[in-house]
């Protein structure tokens, strides 16, 4: 920086200079500001604090020797080993600068958080001179979340600005965490439970933090961690760190629940430049992580990004289409016929969608999207009332015809669903009794006390419940004895190699076995050849569904007949 004289005008030299007493200009600085100024003498080790922090802090004077006993009984417990050792690190002299947020207990007793910048000076030989650095009360700037006691989430902003700023740092990694399923905790216990895991959990963090970490509360059950100079290897391993820790920890306040966190981390400056872009990216991947299977951590990448773009496209999309009047959405429906006699029994009702260039895309791909945004709570009464607006004929016809509706995790866990779907029923006259809804088996796993209580509502209508895509999930068996289902449909992944698998083979037989045992009927998916059929007609399944009986068709073309 270049040197300015104190007087302009005064000074005659042509290099000016400024000369100053430094205890003149400490005393300056120290009555100027609400911050508390420090300087140690790294000679003696002797420190000197303002007098502002001698009163706030109840320090035994503004000189103090060796303060580090004193800042022990004040600093919070969760902060101090961090607290000693950036002090070690500086009293050997491995670093010549230090940022570190921590609380510390006031003269009222209340814990503040601080943030402690400071600043080693050295001597023309090198050797440690002066240290000095400011302690800023980050409290009053509303720069903490008032439940967890985090930096909160403005603070956050201000801090990656500043670093990328004031050029502090060659590369930087941003990663945002959040908790799986976080409002099922909440509903399954309370919201107070829900804010006390949210502390432990900042504490828990807070206690592996590496030293050139900070985190903060960014919303909800959202934190994010800068990590100064911190590469994606970096933050895997604090990943797995805070993931081992919670693995282990099986209890909360009495409470046996076992707690998933998922994250996204972006990189400064290969992945962005600017704050927005870094959050952003944190957070496309941070959604990767929640959409494939959740409790993992995902580095933000070009392939996320373009998963990304293709999904908010379609999004977009949908939205228009829905509003469109569901303008290119059409229903087919599935044959599923009696083991025995091959006759149809009922339809499974599937959604197709063409987006405005015509192009069909797959429910695969565009029901997830529907799910992310939520959209499928509503799309999906759309589909359940047309179903049975179709349904209806069909059951004319043949009284015991079932209608099989898929319906996501989301749309089951809203409180008013079945209140929802008993109108619907009533109003398009469909018998309950004739009505199955899928649920695919990995949601149903996850949420299972929930699902209980709702499969009990609708039981008591007696309306079926059917567990989709048996045998994909990882705790298939396991759910059987639990899951309280009427019909169990095992993925056609296990039709496929049927004639080659005799684990396949095995598995089919062995869950029909159980099934029947508990009174669940057993539907197996897939079926493509004659060949299939014959192999598998002896294996006393109720109903098949696949291809080789009727691919999905139009409403016009379903026929009440036997199919082969
Ligand atoms: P799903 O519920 O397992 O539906 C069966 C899927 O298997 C359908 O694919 C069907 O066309 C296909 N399939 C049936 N038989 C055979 C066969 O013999 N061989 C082969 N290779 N495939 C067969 P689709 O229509 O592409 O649907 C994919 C998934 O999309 C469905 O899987 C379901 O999870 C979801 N989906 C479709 N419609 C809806 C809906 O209205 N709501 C919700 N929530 N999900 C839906
Ligand atoms: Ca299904
Ligand atoms: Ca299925």
């Amino acid at each position: 920086m270049k040197k300015q004289t104190q007087e302009k005008g005064r000074c005659s030299s042509k290099d000016p200079v400024v000369t100053y007493s430094s205890e003149l200009l400490y005393h300056a600085l120290v009555r100027s500001t609400d911050d508390f100024i420090y300087v140690c003498d790294m000679k003696t080790g002797v420190f000197h604090y303002s007098p502002q922090q001698v009163a706030e802090f109840e320090l035994p004077g503004e000189i103090v020797e060796n303060p580090l006993p004193f800042w022990k009984e004040l600093i919070h417990p969760d902060d101090w080993e961090r607290f000693k050792k950036v002090n070690m690190e500086l009293g050997k002299c491995e670093k010549d600068s230090h940022l570190i947020e921590f609380r510390a207990r006031n003269r009222r007793g209340e814990y503040i958080w601080l943030r402690c910048r400071g600043q080693l000076m050295r001597d023309p030989e090198g050797d440690p001179a002066l240290f000095a650095g400011i302690m800023t009360p980050l409290g009053r700037q509303n720069k903490v979340d008032p439940l967890t006691q985090l930096l909160n989430r403005s603070q956050f902003v201000n801090d990656l600005n500043r670093m990328m700023k004031e050029d502090m740092v060659e590369q930087m990694a941003v990663m945002v965490l959040d908790v799986d399923s976080f409002r099922r905790i909440n509903e399954v216990f309370d919201r107070k439970f829900g804010d006390q895991m949210l502390k432990d959990l900042g504490r828990i963090i807070l206690g592996i933090l590496p030293g050139n970490a900070a985190l903060y509360r960014m919303e909800k059950d959202k934190m994010g961690v800068i990590l100064e100079n911190g590469s994606a290897e970096e933050c895997m391993e604090l990943y797995r760190a805070i993931q081992k820790t919670l693995k282990n920890l099986r209890e909360w306040r009495q409470n046996k629940v076992t707690v998933g966190i998922s994250g996204g981390c972006a990189m400064y400056p290969a992945d962005g430049v600017t704050v927005d872009e870094l959050c952003r990216y944190a957070d496309y991947a941070l959604q990767y992580a929640k959409s494939h299977g959740k409790n993992r951590l995902e580095i933000f990448s070009k392939q996320i990004l373009e998963g990304k773009k293709r999904s908010l496209s379609l999004l977009y999309s949908l939205q228009k289409a829905v509003i469109q009047d569901y303008e290119g959405f059409s229903f087919y429906y599935q044959p599923q016929v009696d083991a025995r006699t091959c006759r149809i029994t009922g339809v499974e009702a599937l959604l197709r969608w063409k987006d405005e260039t015509g192009h069909p895309v797959s429910p695969a791909e565009f029901i997830p999207v529907m799910e992310e945004n939520g959209m499928i709570i509503p799309v999906g009464m759309w589909v359940m009332r047309t179903a049975l607006e179709a349904g209806r004929l069909w059951v004319k016809e043949d009284p015991l015809f079932t209608v099989s509706v898929n319906v996501s995790a989301l749309q089951i866990l809203e409180e008013d669903f079945t209140a929802v779907l008993k109108q619907t029923v009533e109003e398009k006259e469909f018998p309950y009794q004739n009505l199955i809804i899928e649920l695919t088996e990995s949601c149903t796993a996850k949420n299972l006390c929930m699902f209980e209580e709702r499969f009990e509502e609708l039981r008591a209508l007696g309306i079926r419940v059917a567990m989709d895509d048996f045998g994909t999930g990882y705790s298939s068996l396991e759910l059987l004895k639990t899951a309280p289902v009427d019909i169990v449909k095992i993925d056609r992944g296990f039709v496929r190699n049927i004639l080659n698998s005799t684990f396949d083979a095995a598995f089919i037989s062995f869950v029909v076995a159980i099934c029947h045992d508990a009174g669940i009927k057993v539907c197996l998916e897939g079926v493509e050849t004659a060949v299939e059929y014959e192999f598998l007609k002896e294996r006393d399944l109720d109903s098949f569904q696949g291809y080789y009986f009727g691919r999905p068709v139009p409403e016009n073309e379903i026929v009440l007949q036997k199919l082969v």
